[in-house]
């Protein structure tokens, strides 16, 4: 299932360097590195965090 929620963040292949959603629409919408400028980028899942207290 696709998630289109503003909490994408992309990973440039190249540096390393973690993009979110938010910072492209910031630069222009485009799916580009903010770092290096490599048009490359995977998507991966932000970090969820969960926490539970198991009290
Ligand atoms: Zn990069």
């Amino acid at each position: 299932m696709e998630d289109t929620a503003s909490g994408l963040v992309y990973e440039c292949v190249r540096c390393g360097a973690k993009v979110s959603t938010g910072e492209l629409e910031l630069r222009g919408g485009e799916i580009k590195c903010i770092v290096c400028g490599y048009r490359v980028l995977r998507k991966i899942r932000p970090p969820i965090v969960k926490r539970i207290k198991a009290i």
